[in-house]
């Protein structure tokens, strides 16, 4: 699959619930969302139709997130199937980790490869307060156990100015306690900027920039920053948006990304697929093809191919996070004149919760 200004699309991001049972501040409000109703969700199996339909354009990574992942039935059949597809190369589930230690074998049998792990502090007190449940035991089993069951093991870590401490000094003795995950255990720490998304407005970032000071304030300068090579167990991950630094003594790597202050769009391989059945150009834009309309009204494979094929066209060429002002609403100059149509033009409004991340 090619776009229309000649990138590669080979990775599928496949939100599988809009439910979560985490209250991260910076992604879900407390009280919740309005959620969308059953019928208006894929189904497991027209989840695998569309994946298929895409193996056959060259889809080769397929990454499982929610809201959270977990708390959809019949999961971890959505994962076999998809493994069973001889395209796919890897399948990947990002989770926050609270059921996960209970059922990571049974996804490592059925054909899962890797998993991130969202942690945004090793302080329980922190973490009660950041997610709004007391779990933070639960997370770290479900580290060890995933290791145990030799699947390959991101940390996610998306620090914030208000929840990880106000000064400096406070903010580093929080994250820095998750990079000494990579120290202990072979799996890579990513710190991960906040994007302006739904309740990520309403918090500041703290840039990658910030946090590689910090870490070699405490570990000593690191020279070269390793990008989108392989990951920490050898394995390649196709090309992610991470650059990477390695600290004597640590068993696992240390990644950025940086969306807003290092741009990767340039790079950009991957496509969204929301739990309504949009198949989404660009995090930050709304811009897609309703897919679930389309199986529903009967379409053939060719069809859906065919659309697809057509609306890959349109991919936005960059994100425009930072032309935004934290209400959403872009300044002039900010639309993406690339696409011409104008539902193209529109940011998102979802939430990230409703996107998968
Ligand atoms: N519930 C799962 C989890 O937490 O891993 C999967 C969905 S969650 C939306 C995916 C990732 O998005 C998490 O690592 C989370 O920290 C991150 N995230 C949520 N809101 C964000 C924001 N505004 N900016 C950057 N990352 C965000
Ligand atoms: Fe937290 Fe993930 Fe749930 Fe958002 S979707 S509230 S990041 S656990």
């Amino acid at each position: 699959m090619q776009d229309g200004i000649g990138r590669k699309i080979e990775y599928l991001r496949v939100s599988v619930t809009d439910r979560c049972n985490l209250r991260c501040r910076y992604c879900m409000p407390r009280e919740g969302i309005e959620q969308f109703a059953h019928a208006d969700c894929l189904t497991l199996e027209e989840i695998y139709r569309i994946v298929s339909v895409m193996a056959d354009m060259g889809l080769k990574k397929v990454r499982f997130t929610g809201g959270e992942p977990m708390v959809r039935k019949n999961l971890v059949k959505l994962v076999r199937d998809v493994a069973g597809l001889p395209q796919i190369e890897t399948v990947a589930m990002t989770t926050n980790g609270v059921l996960f230690a209970d059922q990571v074998k049974e996804f490592a049998e059925a054909g899962l490869n890797a998993v991130n792990i969202s942690l945004d502090t090793l302080e329980a007190d922190q973490f009660a307060q950041i997610t709004g449940r007391d779990e933070l035991e639960k997370v770290l089993q479900a580290v060890d156990c995933s290791l145990e069951q030799g699947l390959k093991v991101k940390i996610n870590c998306v620090p914030v100015r208000e929840l990880n401490g106000m000064t400096d000094e406070q903010a580093a003795g929080s994250y820095l306690k998750v990079a000494e995950l990579a120290r202990k255990y072979p799996v890579d720490v990513r710190f991960i900027e906040l994007m302006p998304i739904g309740c990520g407005r309403e918090f500041s970032r703290i840039t990658g920039e910030e946090t590689l000071a910090a870490l070699e304030a405490r570990y000593g300068r690191v020279t070269e920053l390793q990008r989108r090579d392989s990951d920490a167990q050898g394995a390649d991950v196709r090309s992610g948006p991470a650059r990477y630094v390695k600290f004597a003594g640590f068993r696992g790597r240390i990644g950025f990304i940086d969306p807003l202050s290092h741009q990767f769009c340039a790079e950009c391989n991957r496509l969204r697929l929301t739990v309504d059945g949009r198949l989404k150009l660009c995090l930050y834009y709304a811009g897609g093809v309703d897919l679930r309309e389309m199986l529903r009204g009967g379409a053939s494979d060719k069809e859906l191919r065919e659309e697809i094929e057509k609306v890959l066209l349109k991919k936005p060429r960059e994100h425009h996070f930072l032309q935004e002002d934290n209400t959403g609403i872009q300044r002039e100059g900010a639309e993406n004149r690339e696409c011409g149509e104008k539902l193209y033009d529109i940011p998102e409004t979802r939430r990230m919760v409703q996107i998968g991340g």
